[in-house]
């Protein structure tokens, strides 16, 4: 269904204003040091009861349309974690498959609500194929969308990931899958996406940079201040590449424009995997760049870690307008945990509120529960959670999931003439 939603793009490089429609990534004008943001031309939050699902949240998301079977993340208030957390203003925000509590993402993750985004966003284009990489919960959230609604699809995903790419039926064929061999990592499926963006169909995503994966994501926090009645005063989720927290920061300065919920910026409290946790190390040292790292111990931290979704190496952190200067505008921090107390945080949150997370949302659980220990979030303070997968368990025990085959696997150093040949005549 088309839909009309008056916004325009702006670069914060040059202050320069212009049309959506082009699939613009970066600023036109300038040299793509700086995210690219929307401006809406409605300032007053106000979801559209006429939508349905994410669509609810459309006068904040740059799209044309609205695409079947959406869900919108789902805040409500979490007293018994609260309780035991021991604060009094706990919000959860739940992405993911809970259905007692409204939450219908089928995929699991707030990944849903960047594709669902991403999917309307214009400027698509239907006479060639949108190219995703991922290590799974982005794959497995776009071969959805793009299945149910028919858009050309190509997946780049390394296989040792395939396991996440379950589905309740199997992928109509306009998604095609491609992996990079068994010892490989996203890395190397990064590298398969953009050899394939070099052929004449295929064009990219285009991750951080597509502000409709912003926006989708910061979808979170519009759900959370519909509900609270006024901007939180902390924000704490997981990290791998901060995009979500970027968007926080992003729709939070929405809210303080609309003027109603509060003129402050939360505390953005992003938290990493440990041993792998690059930001952190960057944010420790005040660096604006990331710090240089070994690439063989980097794999192999990102190897040890329980929440792989967390290990990206080359975050839009130092970019302007990234993950580096939402930090600081919020006063924000970076903290870390173990995989033995993420997974400590994910059991406590299966017992008090009754649903199965994502290891990367017991991450955030987990941070959570660190900060409060410091005594670093006053006990009044209104928190939001970001729950940002979770009810997968739950959504396989309920569903016969099915896994995706390969159309083609690549060995990880392949040629790009031998990948160009073998991607050609896929679609
Ligand atoms: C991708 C993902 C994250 C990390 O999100 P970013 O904002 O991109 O760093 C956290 N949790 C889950 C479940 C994810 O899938």
């Amino acid at each position: 269904m088309n839909i009309h939603i008056d916004y325009h793009l702006e670069s914060p490089c040059c202050g320069s204003a212009f049309p959506d429609g082009h699939w613009e990534l970066e600023c036109p004008r300038g040299d793509g040091a700086a995210l690219i943001t929307t401006r809406y031309a409605r300032r007053q939050f106000c979801p559209r009861e006429e939508s349905s699902g994410l669509y609810i949240y459309a006068h904040w998301l740059p799209v044309d349309r609205e695409l079947l079977g959406s869900a919108a993340p789902v805040t409500y208030r979490g007293e018994a974690l609260g309780e035991r957390l021991g604060l009094e203003n706990l919000y959860i925000t739940f992405s993911g498959y809970w259905p007692e509590r409204g939450a219908m993402m089928k995929t699991g993750t707030f990944k849903e609500c960047e594709a669902y985004a991403v999917c309307a966003r214009p400027g698509r284009r239907d006479d060639k194929v949108l190219v995703v990489a991922s290590a799974g919960n982005t794959a497995r959230a776009f071969g959805r969308v793009c299945s149910d609604n028919r858009i050309p699809l190509l997946l780049c995903v390394p296989e040792d990931n395939l396991d996440a790419l379950w589905a309740d039926e199997p992928w109509n064929d306009n998604v095609k899958l491609v992996c990079t061999a068994s010892g490989s990592d996203y890395f190397d499926a990064i590298r398969l996406s953009s050899i394939a963006c070099e052929m004449e169909p295929f064009y990219p995503e285009g991750g951080a940079k597509n502000v409709a994966r912003r926006d989708g994501m910061g979808t979170t926090v519009l759900s959370a201040v519909a509900r609270v009645g006024r901007i939180p005063d902390y924000y704490f989720q997981a990290v791998g590449s901060g995009t979500g927290a970027i968007a926080a920061w992003e729709a939070n300065r929405r809210f303080i424009e609309d003027g109603r919920f509060g003129d402050h910026l939360m505390k953005l409290m992003v938290s990493q995997n440990l041993p792998f946790a690059p930001i952190r190390d960057a944010w420790r040292a005040a660096s604006r760049e990331m710090l240089p790292f070994d690439e063989t111990t980097a794999r192999r931290l990102a190897g040890e870690i329980d929440a792989r979704v967390l290990s990206n190496r080359k975050p839009p952190y130092a970019i302007r307008g990234g993950l580096y200067d939402a930090l600081l505008a919020t006063g924000g921090d970076v903290l870390a945990v173990t995989n033995e107390e993420a997974r400590r945080a994910a059991a406590l949150f299966q017992r008090v509120e009754g649903i199965d997370i994502e290891p990367a949302a017991a991450v955030a659980v987990a941070s959570l529960e660190q900060a409060v220990r410091a005594g670093r979030v006053e006990r009044e303070a209104v928190v939001m959670l970001n729950i940002t997968g979770g009810g997968m368990a739950r959504y396989r025990q309920e569903h016969a999931v099915v896994g995706q085959t390969p159309d083609r696997v690549f060995p990880p150093g392949a040629p790009a003439d031998e990948i160009k040949r073998g991607l050609a005549g896929l679609f």
